[in-house]
């Protein structure tokens, strides 16, 4: 109450963006009018730690599944000088039992907050008060009838500078995990599962269909797939290139986890060929000598549409390549990402293109 707090966004970029909205400030404002205690309290999707910031607790549990917004919760815990032990916590482990009152973001994505409450249904006890903030004009009937059917009683607030609080108390019924969408690619004999919260959620991405077509063969060192999303570019890559070592990277816990599942799936018993990086971008992966990078890469963080993350993934793969080898990208053409490699490679040439989509290459 009355705390000045500096939040800053990570990594830090200079596009002017907030580390936190309305949405942070009404939960906290709930929490400290109703005097809540916060002594076993979880924080789900907070991005950038404003709540884990603003609570101030000795200690909390979070779960997010964006290693971004875990780093930038602990990056402005650090700035702010705050003595707060954060506990991680993953969808995929048992989340501990003592768990009093929960904090949450909603989510973008529906598939993501509904694994979320039916998780909470799982952990929780009767009773247990749940409180969701989000943007007033995201929080429609739809919202709050799925709150309901997960967890019990959904009630929204009035709206405060625009935003909304969902007051949920749990019912105390356990709800069955959603099963995982699956879909074959039959014409590479690829099996693909995707968790909740996986970008392509019910079918491969146009954009990576026109790639499959145009991976390299004959590498046998590193090859990286960031930002791989349930990593169909890195399994079809292991296909095409028996002796090569995939390394999958996405800064999603469900991308990671999706890929590795599929790894086991479609390459059972070659799992010295594969790793599994939950991380971001290529940050810290100082061991990596890539001959060749694929990367599909994003354009928005959260709700925010930035290319900062695009000019890093770029960045980011001329360091782990070798001399000579191949960042090989494919994009949205009216993204402009052209003028991007050529900017940090010095050259660029078109491999493919169709009406919507283009596949770039650049050598080290
Ligand atoms: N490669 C997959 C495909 O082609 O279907 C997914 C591509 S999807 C357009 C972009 C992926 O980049 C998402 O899975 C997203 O989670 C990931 N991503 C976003 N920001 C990232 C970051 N900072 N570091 C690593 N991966 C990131």
């Amino acid at each position: 109450a009355g705390q000045q707090l500096t939040l800053k966004r990570y990594p830090v970029t200079n596009n002017n963006l907030q580390a936190w909205d309305a949405a942070d400030h009404h939960l906290l404002k709930v929490v400290n009018e109703a005097h809540l205690n916060t002594q076993h309290c979880l924080l789900i999707n907070d991005s950038f730690g404003a709540l884990a910031c603003g609570l101030n607790a000795t200690r909390v549990l979070a779960h997010t599944d964006s290693k971004v917004a875990q780093l930038g919760c602990q990056k402005n815990i650090a700035l702010n000088g705050i003595d707060t032990s954060i506990t991680w916590i993953h969808l995929q482990q048992e989340w501990p039992k003592d768990i009093d009152l929960v904090l949450m973001k909603l989510p973008r994505n529906l598939n993501q907050l509904d694994s979320q409450l039916i998780k909470l249904s799982q952990t929780l006890t009767k009773g247990t008060r749940i409180l969701i903030a989000g943007k007033a004009k995201n929080i429609n009937r739809n919202i709050v009838e799925r709150c309901a059917k997960h967890i019990g009683q959904a009630t929204p607030s009035l709206a405060w500078k625009n935003t909304r609080v969902i007051d949920c108390i749990f019912d105390g019924k356990v709800r069955p995990t959603t099963p995982l969408r699956s879909w074959p690619i039959p014409e590479y004999n690829l099996n693909i599962d995707n968790l909740p919260n996986v970008f392509a959620g019910n079918s491969l991405d146009i954009g990576a269909r026109l790639m499959l077509q145009h991976i390299p063969n004959n590498i046998s060192g590193d090859i990286v797939d960031l930002g791989c999303g349930n990593g169909v570019l890195g399994l079809r890559a292991a296909q095409l290139n028996s002796k090569a070592q995939i390394h999958f990277v996405d800064e999603s816990k469900a991308a990671v986890d999706s890929a590795f599942r599929n790894w086991q799936n479609n390459f059972s018993g070659q799992d010295n060929r594969a790793s599994f990086h939950w991380n971001d971008c290529l940050s810290g992966l100082t061991q990596l000598g890539a001959e060749l990078v694929l990367c599909n890469p994003p354009f928005h963080q959260g709700d925010a549409l930035t290319d900062h993350i695009a000019w890093q993934m770029l960045n980011d793969a001329k360091r782990v390549l070798k001399p000579g080898g191949i960042l090989l990208l494919v994009g949205n053409r009216h993204l402009g990402y052209h003028i991007k490699m050529q900017r940090v490679f010095g050259e660029v040439s078109t491999i493919a293109s169709d009406p919507k989509f283009v596949i770039l290459q650049s050598k080290k």
